[in-house]
């Protein structure tokens, strides 16, 4: 006697994969500059990107150089445990190193906490207009989301909380959020911690700390003592420029710690990403550059919009979601994107956001953005019919 066989598997391979993967609306990057050149017949230089939050200054004088002194060295494996950088960001931050987990990309350490700690039968919480990688994350492991209603396009922490069922284990929460820019200061933060299950892990996504004004600083690195749940992510894409080399990391519990690194894999962060990073958090005059910029390039941006008479969502990031007014009821924000983009200015579509009538504008150089404002000026001008 033996049991009833398993029904055989479908013949195509695709039909084979879990449902959970079928479902996933694949992440829509900002369209690449040789993209936009190669369909117009652009040259690159005369591209303006404010897509994809990078850093218009470029990276770090200091992590060039540690790039261009690591190139010989290509042929070896990187270090995997992330020594050198792990100690830099273990003195900057006064944690120990046990508490570091280093990702190829913040994003890989948010797949991570998916890959430890969600699975089927399990739930992640999220707020509306929240950062796209949070259900992509939770879908992958044939988890469940959550999705909670926003308060003024920002996280609304106590019906996050109020959104927890028995299958929740982990809360995604970006301070600054992205797309929307909002943040939630640092005492409601903590206070909200104090308040959510001890098991509930708790993923703190601060890719734009570096970017806070003054006033709205707060420093999370403390509360890793008190909150064994709490998983605080950074990222060297955005203040420090190095987006295309994919490093990020995590500050969290060393056990929390110690289930990460089961999961990721043993070489994640290449070399050059390790050694750039480690330059580029000593180069605390390329981080103040940056910051400034931005504060600067805000006011540029926030300006234009103004004199344009469009609505926009008050950012803390280094990039700002503006309000393109409906034509006839309907949403003109995917043909205002368009018509910049035949204007060599490419910015982002938010409409994946829940965002129909936003565009998300990444605060570049002055030029840049005079030359953003001088398109959408003329764009909005161009009413189509
Ligand atoms: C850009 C961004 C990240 C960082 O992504 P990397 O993988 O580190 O390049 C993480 N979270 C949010 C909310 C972001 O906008």
């Amino acid at each position: 006697m033996s049991a009833a066989p398993t029904p055989p598997l479908p013949a195509d391979p695709c039909e084979a994969a879990p449902a959970h993967i079928g479902a996933i609306a694949p992440y829509q990057p900002g369209k690449p500059i040789s993209e936009l050149a190669r369909e117009l017949g652009f040259a690159e230089r005369d591209i303006v990107k404010l897509a994809s939050n990078e850093n218009p200054l470029g990276m770090s004088p200091k992590a060039r150089a540690a790039i261009e002194a690591a190139l010989p060295e290509l042929a070896r494996y990187p270090d995997g445990n992330g020594f050198e950088l792990k100690s830099a960001l273990a003195a900057r931050h006064g944690v120990p190193m046990e508490r570091i987990v280093l990702g190829n990309g913040s994003n890989d350490v948010l797949e991570m906490v998916a890959a430890a700690f969600l699975g089927p039968g399990r739930a992640a919480v999220f707020s509306a207009h929240a950062f796209a990688v949070y259900p992509l994350a939770t879908q992958a492991r044939g988890a469940r989301g959550i999705v909670v209603r926003a308060r003024d396009y920002g996280h609304d922490l106590a019906a996050m909380r109020g959104a927890l069922d028995a299958d929740a284990c982990v809360i995604f929460i970006a301070n600054p959020n992205n797309p929307t820019g909002t943040l939630v200061p640092g005492a409601e933060l903590e206070a909200f911690l104090r308040a959510v299950p001890p098991h509930v892990i708790v993923v703190l996504d601060e890719a734009y700390h570096e970017y806070l004004p003054d006033h709205a600083r707060y420093d999370s690195v403390p509360w890793l003592a008190r909150h064994r749940n709490l998983v605080i992510t950074r990222t060297f894409s955005k203040a420090y420029g190095l987006a295309g080399l994919r490093v990020g990391f995590a500050l969290c519990d060393p056990q929390v710690a110690d289930l990460l690194n089961r999961v990721r894999q043993p070489f994640n962060v290449n070399s050059l990403a390790l050694t750039a990073a480690a330059a580029a958090l000593g180069d605390a005059e390329f981080v103040r550059r940056s910051h400034e910029r931005n504060l600067a390039g805000m006011r540029e941006l926030t300006a234009g919009f103004q004199r344009l008479g469009l609505a926009w969502i008050p950012s803390y990031g280094n990039f700002v979601s503006v309000e393109v007014p409906r034509q006839g009821g309907t949403s003109r924000a995917e043909a205002l994107y368009q018509e910049l983009l035949r204007r060599g200015v490419i910015v982002r579509p938010v409409a994946g956001y829940a965002m129909p009538d936003h565009l998300r504008v990444t605060v570049g150089l002055a030029a840049e953005n005079e030359r953003c404002l001088a398109a959408l000026a003329a764009a909005l001008r161009s009413r189509p019919a």
